[in-house]
């Protein structure tokens, strides 16, 4: 039996608590802002300490998504899940269709995706009672976001480099890539064959050595990542690689990889900014996945609209870095405001 309860949260369009103790369901969905459209975003599975860390991560995560699917160009708000459990142990098919059916009962306010502890066939199990969920590979559509993630990044990464360096393709310049996962690995193969240069860190030895023979990648601690000698530091592990103690050993002119917060605090971008350092919001350069989700949703898609939307975000940075360049400030505010702007259209025309 699902009981669920509207929390009066100041900012937030909708924020709604759902237990169901027969199937170990407790669980928050957040819808920050549905000018654009419906709430989109991930579900994410996690054993939080409490129910204040839980609604505090939902918050966050559900407004990012605002300014996320804004600036990735979809008709989508912002909106998140969290279930509170640990994916390792307590997730269960039950917990997983009564989470669908929460979905469900908010009649296409927000759409659910992965997120961590959530895998695409968590998603199947969501889906079958719920038409609110999206971002799994059918009728070869969607899947695995890792490709066109990267390819997001490739973009950004290029823009930066045109804008900062004027130049007009990666060729011998040398990115630092930190997190050599599903995204910077992929990442790596794009800048290889533009003719760049490879610098890569990474916990996985089997991962370093891997793009050391596949590329021709020179390996350093990762450590010492943020301090290696290139043009283009490219976050790909955890957040936080950008904080008080890595900004002063940042040699790269530029910040432009997949990870999500990438400045441990929001005061960083400004310091980048001072540094003369060029920074490729997360937000906006790592949005083709939920772009992806949205074309998804949407029914339109396809391979080249897929293509043409990832290769948009190249576009969206350079407007962002000429605006920053202009007023100066730093790329980050810059980014928000435009988000910002894009909603206020939206409420102008609905
Ligand atoms: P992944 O888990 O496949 O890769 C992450 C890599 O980072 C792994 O190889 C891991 O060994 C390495 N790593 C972990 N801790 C490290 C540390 N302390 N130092 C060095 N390396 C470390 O993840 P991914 O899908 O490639 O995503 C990478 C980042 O991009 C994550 O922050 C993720 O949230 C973000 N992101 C990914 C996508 C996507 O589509 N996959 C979309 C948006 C954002």
């Amino acid at each position: 039996m699902m009981e669920s309860r509207v929390l009066s949260v100041d900012g937030w369009q909708k924020v709604v608590h759902f237990i169901d103790e027969s199937a170990g369901l407790n669980a928050l969905i957040a819808v920050h802002d549905a000018t654009l459209g419906p709430g989109c975003g991930g579900c994410r599975i996690y054993p939080y300490a409490d129910f204040e860390s839980g609604l505090r991560d939902v918050k966050n995560l559900s407004r990012g998504m605002t300014f996320k699917n804004a600036l990735g160009g979809i008709p989508f708000g912002g909106g998140k899940a969290v279930i509170f459990a640990d994916p390792k142990t307590d997730k269960t098919p039950e917990m997983l269709r009564a989470f669908g059916a929460a979905v469900e009962s908010l009649e296409g306010l927000y759409y659910t995706a992965e997120d961590s502890g959530v895998t695409e066939d968590d998603l199947k199990i969501i889906r079958s009672v719920t038409n609110y969920a999206a971002g799994f590979a059918h009728n070869g559509i969607g899947g695995n976001p890792s490709p066109f993630t990267a390819r997001g990044v490739w973009r950004g990464v290029q823009a930066a480099a045109r804008h900062h360096y004027g130049a007009a393709s990666l060729e011998g310049l040398r990115v630092s890539i930190l997190g050599i996962g599903a995204v910077g690995m992929e990442l790596a193969r794009l800048i290889h064959e533009e003719g760049g240069k490879l610098t890569v860190a990474d916990v996985n030895q089997a991962a370093v050595k891997e793009a050391q023979d596949r590329f021709g990648a020179e390996i350093v601690d990762k450590d010492d990542a943020v301090a290696a000698d290139v043009d283009i530091f490219a976050p790909c592990a955890l957040g936080g690689a950008v904080n008080s103690e890595t900004i002063g050993r940042l040699q790269a002119k530029i910040v432009a990889g997949a990870a999500n917060n990438q400045l441990a605090s929001p005061e960083l971008g400004a310091m980048l900014a001072e540094r003369g350092v060029l920074y490729c919001p997360d937000y906006v350069i790592n949005a083709a996945g939920v772009i992806s989700v949205g074309l998804e949703i949407l029914g339109t898609w396809t391979k080249q609209e897929m293509t043409t939307r990832i290769d948009k975000i190249g576009d969206t940075l350079t407007e962002i870095f000429k605006r920053a360049e202009a007023e100066n400030r730093p790329t980050g505010a810059v980014a928000d405001e435009m988000a910002l702007e894009i909603i206020e259209q939206g409420k102008k025309a609905a």
